[in-house]
């Protein structure tokens, strides 16, 4: 594992999240990179710890991650040597940053579409219109002793420890819901896909001229569109396929601007929730104030809870429903 060494003498100790994520890099081959990022130091770009290359995702999580682990193991057991070649510093991970699926596999549990599948809370889903669906409110919630003590045993594949957990990563805790993909790539986008892509008997749609009016509107910004984003906004109708990038735009900058007079009052002001909260959780001084969080918290529980009778019942999946076990 190679760390900046510019850094590492203003350390107490090298403390570093995690990222693993999959991506293909042709129609028969896919990589499965490794990253570090050393959370003292944010504005440094990830490092890069180890890569799997293959013709498909890594069949075996406890393989794939066989080489982290006992590096993990070994680092926690001696620390990190600096440069000087004397010194050694603790070491510790205390975050591995995933989308819900590599999170299931890699934590060797129950998928998000499985009945067991919310990775927060022992809530069961039900299955409605061919679709895992799951309450508006949390059951009780997983915890790191729960989890290593298999409390809840059919939401494990393992009755054993696996993958990370061998290296003492904590399996609920230490395995956050990242905004990325849980809201940039994964409610953005769906709530983007009921408004622009209606299926039929769907409880809320908007009509022809509505949802071509909300893409005008929103297309309509790529010419006030500053530098310092990666992109301009795209058409909504393709908004499935939107990169996190402008799934982020949408949710922090663009959404309340855009949807304010395209979309039903009652359904914007369900947005607003949403946006307001994650303004709060995106700002580093308001999350450090307790109440700015508990105000983040009591929109969030009600943006869940308003979900079914807006959007219908039906739409209340995983990646909904786990915003209320945060
Ligand atoms: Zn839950």
């Amino acid at each position: 594992m190679r760390l900046p060494h510019s850094l590492l003498n203003n350390v107490q100790e090298i403390v570093i999240h995690i990222g693993l994520d999959g991506s293909p890099i042709s129609k028969h081959h896919c990589i499965w990179p490794i990253l570090g990022r050393l959370i003292q130091a944010e504005q440094l770009s990830p490092f890069l710890i180890g890569i799997y290359e293959g013709p498909k995702d890594p069949q075996d999580s406890h393989v794939y991650l066989q080489d982290l682990t006992a590096e993990i193991k070994f680092l926690n057991e001696v620390g990190v040597l600096m440069p000087d070649g004397v010194t050694r510093k603790p070491f510790a991970v205390t975050g591995v940053i995933m989308d819900s699926k590599a999170r299931a596999t890699i934590a060797g549990v129950i998928g998000y579409t499985g009945h067991d599948g919310c990775g927060k809370c022992d809530q069961k889903g039900r299955t409605i219109n061919n679709r895992i669906v799951f309450s508006t409110s949390s059951g009780t919630l997983r915890t790191d002793e729960s989890f290593t003590n298999r409390v809840y045993a059919s939401h494990h594949k393992h009755p054993y420890p696996y993958g990370l957990e061998v290296a003492n990563v904590k399996m609920v805790s230490q395995l956050p819901l990242c905004p990325m993909h849980l809201l940039y790539l994964g409610v953005i986008r769906t709530l983007g896909v009921l408004w622009m892509q209606p299926k039929q008997n769907a409880l809320f749609t908007l009509t022809t001229n509505q949802r071509e009016a909300l893409n005008t509107e929103h297309l309509k910004y790529g010419l006030f569109t500053p530098k310092e984003f990666s992109r301009k906004p795209d058409s909504m109708y393709f908004v499935s396929g939107w990169k996190a990038t402008q799934g982020r735009q949408f949710l922090l900058y663009l959404g309340p601007i855009v949807l304010q007079n395209t979309l039903p009052e009652t359904h914007y002001q369900h947005f607003m929730l949403l946006f307001i909260a994650s303004r709060i959780l995106s700002l580093k001084t308001l999350v450090a104030d307790e109440n700015y969080v508990n105000l983040a918290e009591i929109l969030l529980q009600k943006f869940v809870e308003d979900y079914p009778t807006l959007y219908g019942i039906d739409q209340v999946t995983s990646n909904v429903h786990i915003i209320y076990c945060i």
